[in-house]
C-alpha cells in the first residue's frame, strides 16, 4: 500500500516539475485543514480529558475505528440523497478498483464495528464514545472545515427516552466541567417510519405548488429529501419555511408519547431546552428524538456545536439485528470557538529544575541526572546549544524554571548539589537522592 501511494504521488508530477519546482516549492497544509500548534493543543487535551472523564462517569467506553471505510457503508447509512454522500465525501479507489471514503462522520463506523464484532450478542446496552478527525469536502469558512474533529457518543440497545435525557444531561455536565456558557438546547421529534412518510408527502406537495419561490437546492430537495428543506440556510427561503406545516401535528400517537416522556425526563434532570419544530437532521437515519446545541457566538449558518438523535433503523440497514440507537456528535473546532480565549491553566512547559553545567564532564553528569529525575516525575531541563553558564542561567529564567542546580567538578566529587529556588533565591545543598524530594516539596 505504501509503495503504491508513493509511486502514484510522484507520477502525478511531470519530469520538469519534478526536477524544477518540486524541490523548492513550499508545501502548505491543504485548504480547509489546520495544524494545531502546541499553544492550542493544551486546550484540546483538556476538552478530550473532560470528555473521557465525564463520559466515564456514565459508563461510556472509547471505540476507535479506521478513518476510512468502504464508500458503500456511508452511502447506505447516511443516505444516498444527502449532501454528505452526494458531494462532500473524499472518495478514492485503490489499485484493485475498490472504492473507499474518508469518514465524514462517526456513527456509521461505530455501527459497522458493533455488528462486525457481535457486540449485540449479550443483549445489553452498549455505551460508546469516539474522538477523532472527520472529512467533508465543504466550502471552507469559519466553523466549517474539510478536516474537522468530533467527539461522539452512541448508545445502542435501548429506546428508553430517559436514556436520551441522560445522554443530554451528560453533555450538560461535560460543558459545565469546561465552564462553557451560552449554549441553547433545541429538541424536536422527526417522527418514525409510520408517521413521517405522510408528512414528507405533504411537504412535497406544498413545495411543488410554489416551486419557483424556493432556491434551486430546495427545489431539488423537494424531490429527493423534502425534510432537508427545513434545514435550508438560504435567507430567501426562511419566510417560506416559516409557513410550512410542522411535523408536530403529524406525529403518530407513539412518537408523540415518546417525545413527551423525553421532555419530562429533561425536566426531571433540570436540563433547560426549547422545542424547535423545524429542527431536522441532515442524515436519513434519524427517527423520533433529535437535538442540537447552538451558540450565538458562531456564524448564523454554522451555529451548531452538537447535533444528535435517535437512529433505530440503522443497525438493520447495515445488516445487523434490530437494535435501537441514540447518539450525538460534537464539533471540537466550534466548541473551541465558543470557549474563546482562556488563560493557560497549567504552565506545563516551565521546567521544575534547570541543570547547569561547566564542561563536558559535568554535561555528561547532567544528562544522567536529568534522566534519573525524570524517572522521579520531575521536568528536568538542560541546554543543548553550547551556551556559557551565564547564558544557561538566563535561559533558566526565561523558561520560568522553579529551581536551578549548577553542576561542576566539586559537586561531582562531593556528591552534594546546590539547589536554588528561583522564586526567592533560597539555596540548599543536597545529595543526589535528595534533589527530587526538595523539588517536589
Ligand atoms: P451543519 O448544519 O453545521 O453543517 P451538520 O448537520 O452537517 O452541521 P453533523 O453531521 O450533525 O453536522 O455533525 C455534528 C457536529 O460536527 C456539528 O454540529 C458541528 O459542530 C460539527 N461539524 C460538522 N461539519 C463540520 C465542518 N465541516 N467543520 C467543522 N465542524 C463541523
Ligand atoms: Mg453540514
Amino acid at each position: 500500500m505504501e509503495i503504491y501511494w508513493e509511486t502514484r504521488i510522484i507520477r502525478g508530477f511531470s519530469d520538469l516539475e519534478y526536477r524544477g519546482n518540486f524541490r523548492t516549492m513550499k508545501i502548505k497544509s491543504v485548504r480547509g485543514t489546520h495544524d494545531l500548534l502546541p499553544e492550542a493543543t493544551q486546550l484540546w487535551q483538556e476538552i478530550e480529558a473532560a470528555a473521557r472523564h465525564n463520559f466515564g462517569l456514565y459508563g461510556y467506553a472509547e471505540l476507535r475505528t479506521p478513518i476510512f471505510e468502504e464508500t458503500e457503508l456511508f452511502a447506505r447509512s447516511i443516505g444516498a440523497a444527502t449532501d454528505i454522500v452526494q458531494k462532500e465525501m473524499y472518495t478514492f479507489a485503490d489499485s484493485k478498483g475498490k472504492t473507499f471514503s474518508l469518514r465524514p462522520e462517526g456513527t456509521a463506523s461505530v455501527v459497522r464495528a458493533f455488528i462486525e464484532h457481535g457486540l449485540h450478542h449479550d443483549g445489553g446496552i452498549h455505551r460508546l464514545y469516539y474522538i477523532g478527525p472527520m472529512f467533508r469536502h465543504e466550502r471552507p469558512q469559519k466553523g466549517r472545515y474539510r478536516q474537522f474533529h468530533q467527539i461522539g457518543v452512541e448508545v445502542l440497545g435501548s429506546d428508553h427516552p430517559a436514556l436520551e435525557a441522560e445522554v443530554i444531561e451528560m453533555l450538560h455536565r461535560f460543558f459545565e466541567h469546561l465552564e462553557v456558557e451560552g449554549l441553547e438546547l433545541l429538541v424536536n421529534s422527526v417522527g418514525c417510519t409510520n408517521c413521517r412518510p405522510a408528512y414528507i408527502q405533504l411537504l412535497r406537495e406544498q413545495l411543488n405548488t410554489q416551486a419557483s419561490d424556493w432556491c434551486s437546492q430546495c427545489r431539488q430537495r423537494a424531490e429527493t429529501n423534502p425534510l432537508r428543506v427545513l434545514d435550508c440556510k438560504t435567507p430567501d427561503c426562511q419566510p417560506l419555511i416559516e409557513k410550512l406545516p410542522t411535523i408536530e401535528e403529524h406525529l403518530c400517537e407513539e412518537c408523540r408519547r415518546h417525545f413527551s416522556r423525553f421532555r419530562n425526563y429533561l425536566d426531571l434532570q433540570q436540563v433547560p431546552y426549547r422545542v424547535d419544530p423545524r429542527l431536522v437532521r441532515g442524515l436519513d437515519y434519524y427517527v423520533r428524538t433529535t437535538f442540537e446545541m447552538v451558540s450565538d457566538r458562531l456564524g448564523p449558518t454554522q451555529n451548531a456545536v452538537v447535533g444528535g438523535g435517535r437512529y433505530d433503523g440503522l443497525v438493520e440497514i447495515l445488516g445487523g439485528p434490530a437494535t435501537r440507537g441514540f447518539g450525538f456528535a460534537l464539533g471540537i473546532e466550534r466548541l473551541v470557538t465558543v470557549m474563546g480565549e482562556r488563560p493557560n491553566k497549567s504552565q506545563s512547559v516551565a521546567p521544575d529544575l534547570f541543570l547547569g553545567f561547566l564542561d563536558d564532564a559535568s554535561f555528561e553528569e547532567c544528562i544522567q541526572l536529568a534522566s534519573h529525575l525524570r524517572g522521579e516525575g520531575i521536568h528536568a531541563y538542560l541546554d543543548f546549544q553550547g551556551r556559557s553558564l551565564k547564558a544557561q542561567m538566563r535561559l533558566a529564567n526565561r523558561l520560568g524554571s522553579r529551581f536551578t542546580c549548577v553542576v561542576g567538578e566539586e559537586e561531582m566529587t562531593s556528591g552534594r548539589f546546590p539547589l536554588k529556588r528561583m522564586e526567592d533565591g533560597h539555596l540548599v545543598t543536597v545529595t543526589r537522592e535528595e534533589i527530587s524530594v526538595q523539588v517536589k516539596s
